[in-house]
């Protein structure tokens, strides 16, 4: 083939070109929003000269694959809901088979420890701080894997199995249309399984079903070597609880196995209020605990009025209006309970009854019931609606600066008297949930990390940072305010550990996991030994003898 002008330029001046790459995508990225406070942060290790640069780039592209690879044109990969941190890497690869993952991933292993080169798998980018990003590595768009195609299974045990690459969302109408469901969720469905199976997957159906990690039968894995392996608590379990909850260390998930169950049409969905922790967190502790309970069991915390993403009444009717009028929410930290309950049209008589029952042995303030009656589907994906109202308003791709904690049962009075009462005191950036869960229906061995009680409470800071701000709703208040939470922690040992967890060195990371150190350790060593896979998180560094250099 003749070389074209832009094919020589492109061949002798690819360090030009990604320099220029490189200041366009900082442009790009950051034209409507100015306060990242990682632009395109460039970790001190890792740095891939422009010689190897190229000759990785060919390498490349003399494999064998049915998908294809991009060297450019990656700002979307650079770029995750946290909107903070922003690494480019220097290949995308798009793969249309597992083998295309298994022969990337062999190829990066088989050149050993003569590069830097790691490998990230991207689900949907919803990641709060670079986890799913790779530096100068290779990142794999995992929702271009369309294969194998969604495929029921309708037995005694029904399942699905899917592609990781799979947002949750289509695989909620697939499974409708045959009258299934899957059992546990995430409150935000446009996630894919691969990246909530790397960390749980918790929700309001936490409490009956474990989370989504509880809920997987059989996941096909490519490890940090490149094999291609199908594991399961019977087959190959080390791996599979590994993977479960592993922050994508130990291998990609190329495919999963769901549990499903018969769906339901409807949900009645409730809100009530108090105005006190005690009261409230005793009534969501019984209903996690009641055999008979709601489906779905929540909470959030109200400071004041905190605008469109705590307006905790939208979309729902008094139940008796008269009685809600007098009600006032404004100046006060409340506790808003969230319930569900689902139901099939013909149940609708025996569910109400169901629902008084349950009600009646809560202790609300009488005032603030407020329901509504939706369908499956809108409850599951209710989400989805405050993104759309969001983006039309262009206040969903700022930074994200979340955090979230479990808490352990005994310490959660201490936690919430100084977080709502000393360190949050006039406002909240965001919904503030809070709800309890109990582990005791979690399966074992997982590499999840929890406190140590059965009972634990999610304590999720949703906070949105608006762009360019220096005041109290701008990134650096909200995140001295993280700070200030975490410190607490730490000084007043509540034993709490971050779900979502970020930290920034090894030291950090072997506090997080405790005595399950060891365990997490050994199996990144026998699964990626050469420490390739998501390297977003920072726990293990890339072997290499560059490094040594
Ligand atoms: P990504 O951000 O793309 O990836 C996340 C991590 O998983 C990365 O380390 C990545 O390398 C790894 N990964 C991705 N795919 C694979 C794969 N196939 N194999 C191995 N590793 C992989 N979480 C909850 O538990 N409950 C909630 O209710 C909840 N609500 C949320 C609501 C919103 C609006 C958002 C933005 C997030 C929410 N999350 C919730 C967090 C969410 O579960 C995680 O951020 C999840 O990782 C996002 O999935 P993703 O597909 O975007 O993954």
């Amino acid at each position: 083939m003749k070389s074209s002008p832009t094919h020589f330029f492109f061949k002798h001046n690819s360090m030009l070109l990604r320099l220029l790459i490189f200041i366009l995508g900082i442009c790009s990225i950051n034209r409507s929003n100015f306060c990242c406070d990682q632009l395109f942060a460039t970790p001190a290790t890792n740095s891939i000269t422009p010689s190897s640069f190229s000759a990785i780039e060919s390498s490349l592209k003399q494999l064998k694959i049915e998908g294809y690879f991009s060297f450019k044109n990656f700002d979307h990969v650079a770029k995750d809901f946290g909107n903070r941190y922003h690494f480019l890497p220097l290949a995308v690869l798009y793969p249309k088979s597992v083998s295309d993952i298994s022969a990337t991933v062999k190829h990066v292993f088989n050149m050993g420890t003569t590069t830097e080169l790691t490998v990230a798998a991207r689900g949907h980018g919803h990641s709060l701080e670079g986890q799913a990003q790779a530096y100068q590595g290779v990142v794999i768009s995992m929702e271009s894997l369309r294969a194998p195609a969604m495929r029921f299974h309708q037995g005694e045990l029904p399942f699905v199995d899917v592609s990781a690459g799979e947002l949750w969302i289509n695989i909620l109408h697939e499974s409708l249309k045959l009258g299934l469901t899957p059992k546990s969720w995430t409150d935000y469905l446009h996630l894919t399984v691969g990246g909530t199976l790397s960390n749980a997957g918790i929700s309001g159906q936490a409490f009956k079903h474990g989370p989504q990690i509880n809920n997987v039968y059989q996941l096909e894995v490519v490890t940090g070597k490149g094999e291609v392996i199908t594991c399961s608590e019977e087959k190959n379990a080390d791996l599979f609880y590994g993977v479960l909850g592993g922050l994508g260390q130990f291998g990609i998930i190329t495919r999963a196995r769901i549990a499903l169950q018969p769906a339901p049409k409807k949900v009645k969905w409730i809100r009530v209020l108090y105005s006190d922790f005690s009261t409230f967190s005793n009534d969501q502790e019984q209903l996690i605990s009641s055999k008979d309970s709601f489906d779905y069991v929540e909470g959030f915390v109200v400071i004041n009025r905190t605008g469109l993403l705590n307006n905790w009444r939208s979309t729902f009717n008094p139940k008796d209006p008269l009685f809600a009028r007098k009600f006032s929410s404004e100046g006060k930290v409340l506790y808003c309970l969230e319930v569900a309950k689902y139901f099939n049209p013909d149940e609708t008589a025996n569910t109400n009854q169901n629902i008084d029952a349950l009600l009646s042995t809560l202790n609300y303030i009488e005032s603030s019931l407020f329901q509504s009656e939706v369908s499956y589907v809108e409850f599951l994906d209710r989400v989805h609606v405050s993104e759309m109202k969001l983006q039309e308003k262009g206040l969903w791709d700022v930074p994200h600066p979340w955090l979230n904690l479990l808490i352990p049962r005994s310490k959660i009075h201490d936690f919430t008297q100084e977080v709502f009462g000393k360190i949050l005191t006039d406002t909240s950036h965001g919904p503030i949930l809070i709800y309890p869960v109990n582990k005791s229906k979690w399966i074992k061995g997982t590499s999840m990390v929890t406190p140590e009680e059965d009972i634990m409470y999610l304590i999720a800071f949703l906070s949105s940072a608006v762009p360019s701000s220096t005041g109290k709703d701008g990134l650096e208040h909200i995140l001295s305010k993280n700070k200030k939470i975490l410190n607490f922690c730490g000084k007043a040992n509540i034993g709490m550990k971050q779900y979502l967890p970020h930290y920034t060195t090894q030291e950090d990371w072997k506090v997080h996991f405790g005595p399950r150190w060891e365990t997490f350790a050994r199996r990144k060593s026998t699964y990626d030994p050469l420490a390739i896979l998501a390297p977003g998180h920072g726990i293990f560094k890339r072997v290499s003898l560059l490094q040594q250099q």
